[in-house]
């Protein structure tokens, strides 16, 4: 078993869930959990006696901290893999309340309540501390630059550069891929730089909107960050997905355009191109990269020799039931 393991955790499609803790109301309302962890690769899902069984590359339980998460979904392999020039995508997927920003960048209360409690620290800190410790000690001169956008019913907006209220245009060329116009790109040389970056990015992203969870329910925020060397050019692509809630198996297209004005074709694409790519007899056919935005910027990185890695986030309650399962299905595909 275990060296099935590591021939999976090698390859180029890492699929994690990680299931979140009951929150404080949940605790308070006494809501029952139905997600067990019983070890690393497996989670039991459902009623006691009707549970269903799934595996994964990687399994993390609500006891798991932040720095198990970046360690045991093969963070440092990934970002290694960037310094020597592939591209390279993360992406976080799940209902909306399931912790795809809290696994991405850490609690709210992280930025917004300027704590800065290392401990809580996500994916995206954590991930550029490597980096810029990597590029430390190399003798190679590496320059490091970073975009941040959003992607609201594919429109695009820049997150670095609030100022631009359009939608900005994502072009195609056959020297550059798929690239976003007009997009601002920001360089950095150290961890403060590059957080007080993403600290304007994550606040442009709330202002934008109304209703904050609302808004990051429906949109998908990528930040991308560029690592050029003397002959190499690598890039990290950090995704926190729109909420999968509005995806249904069951539902054509149409149905769901409709319902939600063009908001999930984006996500519904990913999952088509996923699982062209991971499928052996059709990774080298038709790839549907250019139905969505979203699939159009990560198609370099989903299609190249880079890793990509998709985490699974789930809620640990009876309520959510029906959405984890979906989740769970989604990302199954996804192997
Ligand atoms: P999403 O981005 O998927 O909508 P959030 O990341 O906002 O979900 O998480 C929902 C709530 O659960 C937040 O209050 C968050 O702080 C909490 N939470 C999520 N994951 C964890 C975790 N692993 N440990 C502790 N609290 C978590
Ligand atoms: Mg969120």
């Amino acid at each position: 078993a275990k060296q099935r393991t590591e021939m999976q955790v090698e390859s180029n499609v890492v699929v994690a869930v990680r299931v979140r803790p009951l929150t404080e109301d949940e605790h308070n309302r006494g809501d029952v959990t139905i997600v067990y962890c019983p070890d690393q690769h497996s989670l039991l899902v459902g009623a006691s006696g009707q549970e269903r069984a799934f595996a994964f590359d990687v399994v993390l339980g609500p006891e798991s901290s932040q720095h198990a998460m970046f360690q045991e979904c093969g963070m440092t392999r990934l970002i290694d893999r960037v310094v020597q020039g592939f591209c390279c995508t993360v992406f976080a997927f799940g209902q909306t309340g399931s912790g795809k920003t809290y696994t991405i960048t850490g609690p709210h209360s992280l930025f917004l309540e300027g704590s800065h409690d290392s401990l809580l620290a996500g994916l995206m800190q954590r991930s550029l501390s490597y980096l810029l410790e990597l590029v430390g000690q190399s003798e190679e001169g590496f320059h490091l630059c970073a975009s941040y956008l959003e992607i609201y019913n594919e429109q695009v907006h820049d997150l670095l550069n609030p100022c631009l209220p359009y939608s900005l245009a994502v072009r195609g060329s056959r020297t550059q891929g798929f690239y976003v116009e007009n997009l601002s790109v920001v360089e950095f040389h150290d961890l403060d730089s590059f957080m007080r970056l993403l600290e304007g990015g994550m606040q442009n992203r709330q202002s934008s909107s109304h209703s904050q969870n609302e808004h990051s329910s429906r949109s998908h925020a990528i930040l991308t960050v560029y690592v050029k060397g003397m002959l190499t050019q690598g890039k990290l692509c950090v995704v926190d997905l729109a909420g999968s809630e509005r995806v249904r198996e069951g539902d054509s297209i149409e149905e769901l355009l409709e319902e939600t004005g063009n908001i999930n074709r984006s996500l519904l694409t990913l999952g088509k191109c996923i699982s062209s790519l991971v499928d052996p007899k059709k990774r080298n056919g038709h790839i549907p990269y250019r139905d969505s935005k979203l699939t159009k910027l990560l198609s370099e990185s989903l299609g190249g020799s880079g890793i990509t890695l998709m985490i699974a986030c789930v809620s640990p309650t009876l309520g959510n039931l029906q959405e984890t399962l979906n989740t769970l299905r989604y990302s199954s595909r996804a192997k």
